[in-house]
């Protein structure tokens, strides 16, 4: 195990690595899928699925991305103050309050419906927009079938249409009714076009394609494909992250120190609400990471493991705020100090985030997008120092 006590603050208690050689890796597979004309935009509201906004982004930009998306106007206003150039458009609503940040910082604005577009005219200014297009979703966005008020949004003084845009809600899948759905949702859109275009309307970009519409759908094609999971190595779902193994690299890792290690003897508990008794000898460990950090607690009392000199460890008792503590009997070698592999890989073992996603009963995005602010983002290229010996 390498110590590694000349970092401290950085790796100190618990940390994500941010693998950018494997961000660049999955930025080209994808190239490689998109169909004519369609350009990346990648999605890096939620910190980038919690791997850090700025960092990817800016990588991102390096590599000649130069159109984003982000879901609130202050994700974008961030990466703005941050450097990251090119188009950043906002998925979301914005609050009139925040409508300032769209003009200050550059950004392009989701017209969501009919309401959101005379407000957003009322703010005085040019601001730059794509119209969002509900072909099925029901959750924002115009309803596809009518397009006049859509054409309406055209006519706005303040409001610059540069793209129109819809989501797929079922393309995770190419099962009867949900490829059906699909090909449904892009023909509404297609047709929408078609009148739109017909109606003299300027559509500018038009979009439909995010990661599972790009990975299972790509003839659908548009102007962009808004790729978040994907660009970050995993499916949402851990058999999708095995269908897509030899695509796409895992971009991210969580370690965390082990602060403690101590044996209980048979009939001792561990643990919030004496959730664990020992029934024989058993070394555990603490390690410097809980729930608050978004490791969930969900993941206790065995649900989840993370990774010891190439072992895997499974957790004992109730996942801490701060703390968590993992069963060691079997690792002689644990010992305070050494950086546990949450996610990631140690030797031939790997916990990928899907795993543990499963194993909390949720998917990969909402583990990711809940790394908590106390893990430090560290930007590394290749293997890192620890994890595999
Ligand atoms: C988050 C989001 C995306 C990216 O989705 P992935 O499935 O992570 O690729 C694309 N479009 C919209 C509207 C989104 O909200």
């Amino acid at each position: 195990m390498p110590e590694d006590g000349k970092t401290p603050g950085r790796m100190g208690r618990a940390w994500a690595e941010v693998d950018l050689d494997a961000l660049d890796h999955n930025a080209a597979a994808l190239r490689a899928l998109l169909p004519p004309g369609c350009q990346l935009m990648p999605a890096v509201k939620a910190e980038a699925y919690g791997h850090g906004a700025i960092p990817v982004a800016r990588e991102l930009n390096r590599l000649g991305v130069d159109d984003f998306c982000v879901a609130t106007a202050e994700e974008g206003a961030r990466l703005r103050r941050g450097g990251v150039r090119g188009d950043i458009l906002v998925l979301g609503y914005t609050h009139p309050g925040d409508f300032p940040l769209l003009t200050r910082y550059d950004l392009v604005q989701t017209v969501v419906d009919g309401p959101f577009a005379g407000a957003l005219e009322e703010c005085g200014k040019p601001v730059r927009v794509h119209i969002g297009v509900d072909t099925g979703m029901r959750r924002l966005g115009f309803p596809a079938e009518e397009p006049g008020p859509i054409a309406g949004v055209f006519r706005r003084k303040n409001l610059r249409v540069e793209g129109v845009f819809t989501h797929l809600c079922a393309a995770d899948t190419c099962l009867p009714r949900d490829r059906a759905f699909t090909l449904g949702q892009a023909e509404a859109f297609r047709r929408l076009i078609e009148e739109l275009e017909g109606r003299g309307c300027a559509v500018g970009k038009t979009h439909l394609l995010s990661s599972y519409g790009l990975l299972n759908y790509p003839r659908l094609g548009g102007s962009y494909a808004r790729v978040g999971i994907a660009l970050y190595g995993e499916g949402s779902t851990r058999a999708d992250t095995e269908r897509w193994k030899d695509l796409l690299r895992p971009v991210l890792s969580v370690k965390a120190r082990v602060a403690s290690v101590r044996t209980l003897r048979p009939g001792e508990y561990a643990g919030y609400g004496l959730a664990f008794q020992a029934r024989e000898e058993t070394r555990i460990a603490a390690l410097s990471i809980g729930y608050a950090d978004g490791f969930p607690r969900s993941l206790s009392n065995g649900a989840g493991r993370v990774l010891l000199h190439g072992r895997g460890a499974p957790v004992v008792g109730r996942v801490c705020m701060d703390q968590t503590m993992v069963d060691v009997s079997h690792i002689p070698q644990a010992r305070a100090g050494d950086a546990a592999v949450v996610i990631g890989s140690w030797g031939e073992e790997t916990i990928r985030a899907s795993e543990t996603a499963e194993a909390a009963g949720t998917i990969t995005n909402e583990l990711l997008s809940r790394l908590g602010p106390r893990l430090e983002r560290i930007p590394v290229r290749g293997q890192s120092f620890s994890g595999s010996l």
